[in-house]
Parts: C-alpha cells; structure tokens; sequence
C-alpha cells in the first residue's frame, strides 16, 4: 500500500503506530477527520494475518466513525484504534501500555469499546489516560455500551416500518436476526417483548438459548437469509449483505447494528432497485456512540435515552432525502453526514474542545 496516497484519497489527518515490547503491545491509531471534534472512536482487538490488514482495518473503520458523528449531530470527529494480538491473551499491561500513548495525542483521539474489548480494558486504559470512555461507572463512566445501541437499532427499525407500512408497532412485523452477541441479545429481547415473529442464529451455540428462552425461533446461520420474515436485522460482522445473500432474500427491510453491512456499494444498489428499505449502518447503530458521548460533559442516563430517541429522526431525514434525490439510502446518509461537515467546518467552534477539557480535569481528580 503506498500509505499517503491512501491516506489522501481516504481523507485521513493522522495514523500513529504505537510499539512496546515488554508489554506486546502493537497498535494502530487512526484519526480521519476533527473537523466537528476530537475523534471518538472504539479499540479493535484482533489477531490480525498481518499488519497490512490492520491498517486497513483501522483505516476503514475511522473514517466510518467521521460519517457516524457527523450524521448523529455529535461534535465529534472520527477516529479508532486496532489493537493486535490475540484477545484471549489480554494483559493490564498492554492496556495500561496503550493508555500512555493515547494520553500524548493530547485528546484529538478518544477511545472506547469495541469488539473483543470491554469496560475492564478501558478501566486499565483509564489508569493512564484521560481520553477513554465506556469506562465503569464508579469513575464517572457510562459502562457497556450495546444495550443503547440496540435501542438505538429498535428506533431504527420503527423508522423502517413506518417509511415502508405507515406504522411503528415492531409486533406486527417478524424478524431475522444474525448475531446474538452484546447488541443481538437486546435487540432480540426488545421485539420478543413486543410480540414480533423472531428468528435467530449465531456461531454460537451458548449464546442462541437466552434468545430461544424468549421464545424466539432458531434456524441456522445458512437459513438465516431465507426465512420468510419482514426485517433483516444483522448484528453479527460486516459484509452479510453481499451478491450471494441478496438473491435469497424474502426480506422488506434490512436495520441491524453491524458495521459495513454492505459487501460493496454495489449491494446497496442492488436493495434500492429490489426496492427493500435499508437503514444505513452507522446512523442506525449510532446508540452506543451517542451514550459514551455523554460521558464527556458528564454523564447522564436520561440525556443518553433522549439521544438515542432521535436515531428514529435521523433516519426520517435519510429516507427524506433518498426520496427526494432518487438516491438509493447509503448514499443519502453520506451526503448528510458530509454536508454537516462541510458547513459546521466553515464555523469556528473554540468552546468544543474547552468544555471537554474542563471535563476531563475534573475527571482527574477522582481517580
Ligand atoms: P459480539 O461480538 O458481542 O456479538 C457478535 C455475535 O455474532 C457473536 O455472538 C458471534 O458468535 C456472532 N457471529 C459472528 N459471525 C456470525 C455469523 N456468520 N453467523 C451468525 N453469528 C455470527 O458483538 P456486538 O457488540 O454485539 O456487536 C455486533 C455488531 O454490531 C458488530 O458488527 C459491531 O461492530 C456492531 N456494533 C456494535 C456496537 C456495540 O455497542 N456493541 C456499536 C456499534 C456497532
């Protein structure tokens, strides 16, 4: 890869390569864009091939952050860290050793969960660095995330009904979920509590009977892309929505909280012209990024509900514009997301980064 010429074309502002031997640690810190703010983004643990497939990774997945702030309303920009190695070999102090390195970007990059990484790993994290959230709330933290991003998901999908049936009642539809991790679990139990027709699947057979215990229907991973539901509701890796999947699809809608669903954009095409509603991954699986936002003006639960409310709004707007522009949806959220940029970038916001950094003084006293 010539690195410049991809970073040029991708946009990014800044890639930082973190070593340190007595702990392990090899890390990629990407930030893409801080036009609306420092880049908040999660920490990636993954047993990489090579390092061309973590940077890539982290590439990819920062600048996916920039189009989730922006098309959330948040002032904050995009960024993400990649750690590799093997994440059943976890240490504090790789964790404390990466924490170091975050604290001297000065707080342009903010970190958080993400997959394979947890509020324990951003406990060790916060040891030795302000710029961390999703840590536990007994130092101010806002804990696990997924639980808002899957209401964040179900506001999504009442936003999908009502767009394709007039209608946000999630009993009425039924639903095939794939993935039944952090975020699948909740968002199964919330439509089960509602009533809906749900089928589930997952790699793993321990995490299928909680959902089973809700009464929800197990198929398997194959099957899953043919049951005959409404939704489509990925919540296991990206790429599920590819050329060989959408031909078995009965499917109306896809929402779920997986990140680049999408196999290319070609299959984004391929949904607006079979005319199924697709509700762009990163403003619907928004939730959980809008909660750790809160943290950083201190947190409150009843603010993060609020915020997370309006992914129903958001998505309104997307489907608006799609409608609009005759433009299939992932492409009106990136228009969103990229004129917000555009225009808040023109506007000089010199209180943003204060007010976090008051925040994060006072944080300091208390650890
Ligand atoms: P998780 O690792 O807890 O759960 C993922 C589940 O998917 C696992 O149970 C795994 O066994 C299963 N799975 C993987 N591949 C599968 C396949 N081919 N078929 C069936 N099951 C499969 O992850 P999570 O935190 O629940 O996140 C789920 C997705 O949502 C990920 O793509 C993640 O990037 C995205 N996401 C999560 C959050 C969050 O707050 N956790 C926020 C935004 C986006």
């Amino acid at each position: 890869m010539d690195l410049f010429a991809t970073l040029d074309v991708m946009g990014h502002e800044e890639v930082v390569f973190f070593h340190h031997k007595d702990s392990g640690l090899k890390a990629i810190v990407a930030i893409h864009n801080t036009t609306l703010g420092p880049a908040l983004g999660g920490l990636r643990m993954w047993p990489y091939r090579n390092e061309q497939e973590a940077l890539t990774d982290v590439l990819r997945l920062s600048r996916g952050m920039t189009y989730k702030a922006a098309v959330s309303g948040l002032n904050l920009g995009g960024g993400k860290a990649v750690l590799i190695g093997d994440p059943s070999r976890k240490s504090e102090e790789i964790f404390r050793a990466l924490g170091r390195f975050i604290q001297s970007l000065g707080g342009r990059y903010i970190t958080a969960e993400d997959v394979n990484t947890n509020v324990q790993d951003m406990d060790y994290i916060f040891q030795e660095t302000d710029y961390v959230t999703g840590v536990h709330p007994v130092h101010g933290g806002s804990g696990d995330p997924s639980p808002f991003t899957a209401m964040g998901v179900i506001q999504g999908i009442k936003a999908c009904l009502n767009r394709k049936y007039g209608h946000t009642d999630l009993g009425k539809s039924s639903y095939a979920v794939q993935g039944l991790g952090h975020v699948g679990y909740h968002v199964v139990k919330h439509l089960r509590d509602a009533g809906a027709k749900v089928f589930v699947t997952d790699m793993q057979k321990e995490r299928i009977e909680p959902c089973a215990a809700f009464g929800a229907e197990a198929v398997s991973m194959d099957e899953i892309y043919k049951v005959n539901a409404k939704v489509y509701v990925p919540c296991a890796l990206g790429a599920s929505v590819n050329e060989k999947t959408i031909p078995q699809f009965k499917f109306e809608i896809v929402a779920g909280a997986a990140n680049n669903q999408l196999a290319t954009d070609a299959c984004g095409d391929e949904l607006h012209r079979k005319g199924i509603l697709y509700a762009p991954d990163y403003a619907i699986n928004a939730g959980g990024l809008m909660n750790v936002s809160i943290e950083l003006q201190g947190y409150d639960r009843e603010r993060a509900n609020r915020m997370v409310a309006g992914i129903y709004d958001i998505m309104g707007n997307i489907f608006r514009l799609a409608e609009r522009e005759k433009i299939p949806t992932y492409q009106a959220a990136d228009r969103l997301a990229e004129a917000r940029i555009a225009a808040i970038g023109k506007v000089k916001l010199p209180t943003v980064r204060q007010s976090y950094d008051r925040f994060f003084a006072a944080r300091r006293t208390g650890r």
